[in-house]
């Protein structure tokens, strides 16, 4: 049987070789770069290993749980129980689990209508949070309602640049006023569903599982896919120095939606679609330190507007010496391309002026992600339904990506999930499964 092709390793690619797998079906991935993981990577130095991206899930994930049982991973380690953030200059706690009625120094620092607006965007989003999905309609209901401008425009100020930037910030690096009320309302739902957790060992014992038995070649760029008559025929791919071309009658292609506008044209709604996408480039900065830098109950602290860091944690709960510094936002994006070692030195001096860091380094790593965590779009129902569509139309191509059904690993694993059962749909059938 001719293989399917993936372009990409990342979660959504593995993903996509798994569920192919699963029904006797090979594949062969085609991935960029020299690992796994993509933007949810593990670089393992030495005894260090640095999770550069995506490293939590929650229990409430159908099919990353199911992966985990399937995998034999049992030991986790629980999430923070909440954050702090720099409010009116101030470090102030919120709970994950907060409901403002036991909070009253978080009341009191939104003002009477902050308070009141936050306490019924949580009740929403916690009360509908099984159907706050791209299935079940309420988003599209949400994107009608809400999507007519930027999230900032919504609230009020003081709670904009708090608990709502918390979220903009950690959902997408970036600003309130970048991003959609659906899109956080989506973000928030998720502390409805289950708990929160990390792999002990990190996400790279995952990927190890999900990589295994795959026929992945790295170092292998694919810049083309190639289409003629409405059916993809070939892949054309830059091995090294070397350009060459492979036939391909079956392709996945599970890169971030910029990319995937690059490497093969789509008709014209399809492309506006995709630019329609905004993606808020970042970089990780993961620190292990000889001591302890997180105390007094601080474990997560998301900085101010106007910070060149936008949050930061301990790595784990139980590492309160491994800091995970994440430049992201508007200030953010004004100096991420300096050399590593300012980054570094930038993040600790904005860090210590919160909570000076007395501890020497041990190790060190930098990650940069051009794509940011994902990429967003106002009314993406709209959005999604036009990629789709426009893919639909080249017979052979499917996508996946974490741009698809939401910003996590679930949902890259559903997208991919749903690639392939797209791609193994009788030709007739096609245009409806879109
Ligand atoms: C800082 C940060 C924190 C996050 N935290 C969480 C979290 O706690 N929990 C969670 O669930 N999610 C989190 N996420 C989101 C999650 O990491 C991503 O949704 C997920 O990793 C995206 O996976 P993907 O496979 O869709 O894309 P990617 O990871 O981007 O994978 C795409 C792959 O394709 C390769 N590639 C690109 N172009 C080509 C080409 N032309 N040819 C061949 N290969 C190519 C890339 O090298 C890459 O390996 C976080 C993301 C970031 C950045």
């Amino acid at each position: 049987m001719d293989p399917v092709h993936i372009v990409g390793a990342g979660v959504s690619g593995m993903g996509a070789a798994h569920y192919l797998a699963q029904r006797g079906i090979p594949s062969i991935i085609h991935e960029a770069g020299t690992h796994v993981g993509g933007r949810a990577a593990c670089i393992r130095q030495g005894e260090h290993a640095f999770e550069t991206g995506g490293k939590n899930f929650s229990s409430g994930w159908k099919r990353f749980n199911t992966l985990l049982n399937e995998f034999g991973i049992a030991e986790f380690e629980d999430q923070h129980p909440g954050f702090h953030i720099v409010l009116n200059d101030q470090l102030v706690a919120l709970k994950k689990s907060a409901t403002l009625k036991g909070d009253l120094r978080l009341a009191a620092s939104l003002g009477p209508r902050g308070a009141l607006q936050f306490r019924n965007f949580l009740s929403f989003a916690r009360q509908n949070a099984d159907r706050l999905n791209y299935t079940s309609g309420l988003i599209a209901e949400v994107e009608r309602q809400w999507d007519h401008s930027t999230i900032d425009r919504h609230f009020t100020q003081r709670l904009t640049d708090g608990p709502l930037r918390l979220f903009s910030i950690i959902m997408g690096g970036a600003e309130p006023s970048e991003l959609y009320p659906s899109l956080m309302m989506l973000f928030a739902s998720g502390f409805g569903k289950g708990s929160h957790h990390a792999i002990k060992g990190g996400i790279g014992r995952f990927h190890d599982r999900l990589a295994e038995g795959k026929n992945i070649r790295f170092g292998a760029k694919v810049r083309r896919i190639v289409t003629c008559d409405g059916r993809v025929t070939a892949l054309e791919l830059e091995d090294g120095n070397r350009l060459r071309s492979e036939p391909a009658s079956r392709v996945i292609s599970a890169v971030p939606a910029h990319v995937l506008r690059q490497i093969v044209d789509l008709p014209a709604y399809g492309r506006v679609a995709i630019d329609a996408l905004r993606y808020f480039p970042l970089a990780l900065v993961n620190v292990v330190y000889d001591a302890p830098v997180f105390r007094d109950g601080v474990h997560s602290i998301m900085f101010e507007p106007g910070a060149p860091l936008g949050h930061c944690s301990a790595n784990r709960l139980t590492a309160p010496h491994h800091v995970r510094f994440t430049l992201s936002g508007k200030a953010a994006r004004d100096i991420l391309d300096r050399p590593d070692a300012e980054l570094v030195q930038i993040a600790e001096d904005t860090f210590s002026r919160r909570l000076p860091i007395t501890a020497n380094r041990l190790a060190v790593h930098v990650a940069r992600h051009p794509g940011g965590i994902c990429g967003y779009a106002p009314y993406f129902t709209k959005v999604k339904q036009d990629m789709l569509r426009a893919v639909a139309t080249l017979q052979g191509l499917e996508i996946a990506g974490d741009f698809l059904e939401g910003h996590t690993m679930e949902g890259c694993l559903t997208s991919a999930d749903l690639a392939v059962q797209r791609l193994l749909l009788p030709a007739a059938q096609t245009s409806v499964a879109a």
